[in-house]
C-alpha cells in the first residue's frame, strides 16, 4: 500500500528561529493524531536543515532538502552534496522543482544525474515535474509530462522506485492561487501511473506515491486529496503557517 504524504516546501522562507518555531508548532499540533500510512515532510532552507533534523527528532516529521548538486564533491562554490545532506541526518531531497528548472536552468538531463546521485547516496527523492500554461493551453500537457518522466526517471532500475516520490506540479498553479481542478489532477495522476506501468510494471505503478502541488490550501485540499490517484500534496504557501499545514494533514486522513 502506498503512503499518503503531506510535504511542505518552505523555499527561501524562515530564519533559524522561525524554522525552529514552525517545526515545534507542527509537532505539537499533530502529536496526538493517528497518522497511519501518512508521512509528514518539511523542507527548510539548507542552513536550517541541521537544526530541523534535531528539532524533528522523536516525532513523525521528516526533513527534506530542497535541492542538491549532482557531483560527489569538488570545486562547485555555493553547492551542497548528497553526502553533506546525509552527514547531517537528512534522508530526503526535492529535485526538479519548477523554480529550479525556471530560475536556475535545471534541465531534465541534469535532473536525471541529480536523481542518480541522490539514489547512490541512499537519499529518497521527491521528483517534481509539470507543464507550463502554454503547454496546457496547446493541449501538450500530457506529452510534456511524459517527456519529463522519461528523461528524468525512466532510466532507473525497478528497485530504485522504492525511493522515489513523484510530485506533479502544473507550473501555472504554483503560487498563483490557481489550482488544477481535482478532476484535472486525477486525470494527470492516472496517466502518470499508466506510464509507469507501461515502462516498468503495475506493481511499481501502484506503489509509487504521486503528490499534487499547486496552490493547495485548507479550503481545497480535501477534494483534491480524495481523488484515487492523488496521494497527497507538495505544498508551498500553505506550508508556512502551522495551522494551515496541520489542516492539510487532517484533510488527508
Ligand atoms: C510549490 O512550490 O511546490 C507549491 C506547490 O507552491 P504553492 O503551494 O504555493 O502553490
Amino acid at each position: 500500500m502506498r503512503d499518503k504524504i503531506v510535504a511542505g516546501n518552505w523555499k527561501m522562507n524562515k530564519t533559524l528561529p522561525e524554522s525552529k518555531a514552525l517545526i515545534k508548532d507542527i509537532k505539537n499540533a499533530i502529536k496526538n493524531e493517528e497518522l497511519q500510512n501518512i508521512r509528514v515532510i518539511v523542507a527548510p532552507t539548507f542552513v536550517n536543515l541541521r537544526s530541523a533534523v534535531k528539532k524533528a527528532k522523536k516525532s513523525v516529521v521528516e526533513i527534506a532538502a530542497q535541492n542538491m548538486h549532482q557531483a560527489d564533491s569538488g570545486a562547485y562554490t555555493g553547492e551542497i552534496s548528497a553526502e553533506m545532506l546525509k552527514s547531517i541526518g537528512v534522508k530526503i531531497v526535492i529535485l526538479g522543482h519548477s523554480e529550479r528548472r525556471e530560475y536556475f536552468g535545471e534541465t531534465d538531463s541534469l535532473l536525471s544525474k541529480k536523481v542518480d546521485q541522490a539514489l547512490n547516496s541512499k537519499l529518497e527523492v521527491i521528483f517534481c515535474f509539470g507543464e507550463v500554461l502554454e503547454d496546457r493551453k496547446s493541449e501538450n500537457h500530457f506529452k510534456i509530462v511524459e517527456s519529463q518522466l522519461k528523461n528524468g526517471l525512466f532510466h532507473l532500475r525497478e528497485k530504485d522506485w522504492k525511493h522515489i516520490i513523484l510530485a506533479y506540479e502544473p507550473v501555472w498553479a504554483i503560487g498563483t492561487g490557481e489550482t488544477a481542478s481535482p478532476e484535472q489532477a486525477q486525470e494527470m495522476h492516472k496517466l502518470i501511473r499508466k506510464l509507469i506501468a507501461e515502462n516498468y510494471n503495475q506493481s511499481i505503478a501502484n506503489d509509487v506515491s504521486i503528490l499534487y502541488g499547486g496552490s493547495v490550501k485548507p479550503t481545497n485540499a480535501k477534494e483534491i486529496f480524495s481523488k484515487e490517484d492523488v496521494d497527497g500534496g507538495l505544498i508551498g504557501g500553505a506550508a508556512l503557517k502551522a495551522d494551515d499545514f496541520v489542516a492539510l494533514i487532517q484533510a488527508i486522513k
